[in-house]
């Protein structure tokens, strides 16, 4: 790489976490031509990988790694080996020659969700308290179309957590629009929504949830320009781009724009957080009905959950632009709770799926 000798022959590879603080040096012509963007990896890809860590492994004829694969998006090729490793080993502690299907769900909970913590003592007060806060979540993230399906609630403790909502998207997804966020903003909101609704106290047991949606509301104000104060970016980023952790950001603005700032988010915060109000009383009974399960069976899956709120969630196939006609129109959610509100004296629950 000298620029005197030409090595003719000899093809040099090499990786960084860190492209934006590459010499520039290295990436003259001649020198490293070619730059390949190692994303995370897709549905095939996940399969392929599986493919390769399984491939020591007996597998039972039960295991599909297709299902699997389609299963675990966002994963990484280390959070695949991690997973197939923990099957392996939960396996072996069974005393079985093979892994079976059941042990590959149980140990991708455990990558999710983190370790069952079954021996820690919890009160029924305490347990109540998680199953009502658990039972928001899910109730709201399968009554709005735009969240994530729930892949399985729990209320035996996990990792740091007392209970656990965890949500699976459909697919593979690359870019973010603004419905999902805020979507996303009313189930994380709606943890501490139902304390208050249903037990009229509320608890410490929220302070994750609210770290993560102010997180999303400043992230829609100041980078991706979904507030009311336009398309702009607010603060210069030194991002640790391999880590995705903002390193330290410099502030570009005024103290009134900062000011501004901090309303839109409050403003985001608090529209989703009075949606999550709305849609659990409306439906209060169904979630008292999730709550009791929760703490009957301790763990729901998503056919549980939505046997109880009667909702079923399926990718819509059909990409509709603005203005265009579908040709049977569906009645949504939101078009349902808004001729609701018109009408003002629905009876509770009646914005089931009528199909
Ligand atoms: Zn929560």
């Amino acid at each position: 790489m000298d620029g005197f000798d030409s090595n003719e022959g000899i093809i040099v590879i090499a990786a960084t976490n860190r492209p934006d603080i590459l010499d520039s040096a290295l990436l003259r012509p001649g020198r490293f031509d070619r730059r390949i963007v190692v994303n995370m990896p897709d549905v095939k890809g996940r399969e392929e990988i599986l493919k390769v860590h399984t491939r020591k492994i007996p597998l039972d004829q039960d295991v599909d790694l297709k299902v699997i694969a389609r299963s675990t998006p966002g994963f990484s090729g280390a959070d695949l080996a991690n997973l197939v490793n923990e099957a392996a080993l939960i396996a072996a502690r069974k005393g079985q020659d093979k892994v079976t299907m059941a042990d590959m769900e149980y140990a991708k909970d455990k990558v999710l969700m983190g370790v069952e913590r079954r021996s820690m003592i919890i009160s029924d007060e305490e347990k109540k308290c998680t199953a009502v806060h658990e039972a928001g979540h899910a109730l709201v993230a399968a009554l709005i179309p735009e969240a994530d399906p729930i892949h399985k609630v729990t209320i035996i403790p996990r990792g740091l957590a007392l209970g656990v909502t965890q949500q699976l998207p459909l697919d593979d997804r690359y870019t973010y629009s603004k419905d999902y966020l805020e979507a996303q903003l009313s189930v994380l909101l709606a943890g501490r929504v139902a304390e208050q609704l249903f037990l009229n106290k509320i608890t410490t047991g929220a302070a994750s949830d609210f770290e993560k949606a102010t997180e999303i509301a400043r992230k829609m104000v100041c980078q991706w320009g979904m507030s009311d104060l336009g398309p702009l970016t607010f603060g210069e980023r030194d991002d640790l781009i391999f880590l995705g952790r903002e390193l330290a950001a410099h502030r570009n603005f005024s103290e009134r724009t900062a000011e501004l700032i901090d309303e839109e988010v409050k403003k985001i915060i608090s529209r989703n957080y009075h949606r999550a109000e709305e849609l659990l009383k409306k439906n209060r009974r169904k979630l008292i009905r999730l709550a009791k399960a929760l703490l009957e069976k301790e763990v729901l899956d998503s056919d549980e959950i939505a046997q109880i709120v009667g909702r079923i969630k399926k990718p819509k196939p059909t990409i509709i632009f603005p203005g265009e006609k579908r040709i049977s129109p569906q009645p949504t959610l939101a078009t349902t709770i808004a001729k609701e509100r018109t009408s003002n004296s629905g009876p509770e629950e009646s914005n089931q799926e009528q199909s």
